[in-house]
């Protein structure tokens, strides 16, 4: 059991991690969740992620996220599952189904599909609209880079909020971002920072609250934290390298 010991060890790691940050920068570290990314590990590994505390799991692939949900739905009832990431729109059945958090809104045609879907099978998914304030071109996201100065974008914008909360099934919470891989810190707290700003700005025209930032890995999640992030997705440093993706 050496296996389930280290990842233990390594999930209490980062809880003290995000404790720790929180506490230094005057938070209450119970405003923060960890998503512990589970993509492409084994559900024996999502077993024992769950024996050592962690009740939010985190998914990019639609009929992963299935099969590990049918797996562990007797075993392990109380798992809270993210998808996180780009969801084509012929794979959002399953979210639709499982999902609880969606941080992945990152067009029109997901939103009103899985609102469809929402209204046909009666279920609730929180949803956060994934912005790409960094410009990267591999990046998914609404743009968002120059929100600040360009109208196109700050309409495309709203008009995503709006489109949100016209879906009964879907409960609009927030943003989620990525910073640029392997960036400079200075350059990932700057995303951070206009991401919340963003959030912000747009609670403000829109009137509507949006509470979550999903932001912050695991080279980055410190940083986020500082930033307001509620939400931290850390794979690697719970479950270890990945073979791929
Ligand atoms: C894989 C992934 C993560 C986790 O990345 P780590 O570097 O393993 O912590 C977080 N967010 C998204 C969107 C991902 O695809």
């Amino acid at each position: 059991m050496a296996i389930e010991k280290t990842l233990a060890e390594r999930y209490q790691a980062i809880q003290t991690r995000i404790r720790q940050t929180a506490e230094r920068i005057g938070r209450d570290p119970a405003e923060i969740t960890l998503v512990g990314v589970s993509k492409t590990w084994p559900t024996e590994k999502l077993r024992a992620a769950y024996a050592a505390g962690l009740r939010h799991f985190g998914e990019n692939r639609a009929h992963e996220l299935t099969e590990k949900a049918a797996e562990l739905a007797t075993d392990c009832p109380d798992i809270i599952w993210h998808f996180i990431g780009h969801l084509q729109t012929r794979q959002s059945q399953p979210i639709a189904d499982h999902g609880h958090l969606f941080h992945g809104a990152d067009r029109p045609k997901i939103i009103g599909r899985l609102g469809r879907q929402l209204n046909e099978n009666g279920r609730q998914l929180q949803t956060l609209l994934e912005v790409n304030v960094s410009g990267e071109a591999s990046k998914g996201g609404f743009p968002a880079h120059n929100w600040q100065e360009d109208n196109v974008q700050q309409q495309a914008l709203k008009q995503a909020v709006q489109l949100t909360t016209e879906q009964n099934g879907l409960k609009l919470q927030g943003l989620m971002t990525m910073a640029p891989w392997g960036a400079p810190a200075e350059e990932i707290r700057q995303i951070f920072s206009q991401t919340r700003q963003l959030r912000d700005w747009l609670a403000a025209e829109t009137d509507i609250d949006l509470p979550i930032l999903s932001m912050g890995m695991t080279d980055d999640f410190e940083i986020a934290i500082e930033e307001g992030a509620t939400h931290v997705r850390v794979g690697r440093a719970i479950f270890g390298d990945r073979q791929y993706n």
